[in-house]
This record gives C-alpha cells, structure tokens and sequence, in this order.
C-alpha cells in the first residue's frame, strides 16, 4: 500500500466563455404566443352571480361575458365542451360552456326545440341525452 494522499486538486482558474454580445435583436417586432385566450362560438354561459343561463355566438375570443339579466361578469376560462342534439331537426351543436350542472339545456339554433346535455364525466364534457 503505497502511503499518498489523494491530492484533490481543483482548477482554480474558471473558464469563462464570453458570450458574443447580442447586437442583432432582430425586427422590434412583438411576437405573442399563437395560443389564444378566451372562447369563442357557441358559448353556454352559466351567470356566476344570478344563476341565469344564456348562450350567445362569440365572433372573439372572450375571455369575460356581462350578464344581461344582472350585469356582473362572469370569467370564461377552462370552459368545457358540450355537444348538444336537437331531438326535432337532428343538428349537433357544439358550445363552450362554464356550467357545472349535471345537466345543461338550450334552444336549437336553427328550430328552437330545447336541447338537453348530459355531463358525461368520462370525457368531461356534456353529450346530448339519448
Ligand atoms: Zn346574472
Ligand atoms: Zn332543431
């Protein structure tokens, strides 16, 4: 056994890179995030603060909606799906809504008959009733 001691010897100069200065930024050209905010179509708003139910085409992305029965505003984020049939014309309507009622309703756009959903919680959305 050969007496000697680990020498642990450490570098001591510490190797630093400089980094070539950034001069070229590029055009000043405000790139935003191609994710979008807010719902837009079809929306099935449940009113935080009254309760009412209302549905409107959303034409841009929103990310509140004013209730036109009280006024307050209700935030519409990590709306579910809710795909609705109208038992009288066969149409499949496809929504945004924010409710979390076990079931949700609303007027077939194109006939008028009312259209039940049905919270299916296997695919997190709402199905229309069989
Ligand atoms: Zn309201
Ligand atoms: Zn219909």
């Amino acid at each position: 056994m050969r007496g000697g001691v680990i020498e642990n010897q450490e570098p001591k100069e510490t190797v630093l890179q400089e980094l070539p200065a950034a001069e070229d930024k590029g055009p000043a050209e405000d790139v935003r995030t191609v994710f979008e905010t807010g719902a837009r179509g079809f929306l099935l708003i449940r009113c935080a603060s009254c309760g009412k139910e209302y549905s409107f085409n959303a034409k841009e992305p929103l990310e509140k909606s004013v209730c036109r029965a009280c006024g307050s505003v209700t935030q519409l984020d990590e709306l579910a799906v809710a795909e609705l049939r109208c038992p009288a014309c066969g149409r499949t309507w496809r929504y945004r809504t924010n409710s979390e009622e076990p079931e949700i309703t609303c007027r077939c756009i194109k006939c008028g008959e009312e259209m039940t959903g049905r919270w299916n919680g296997k695919l997190r959305r709402y199905m229309p009733r069989e």
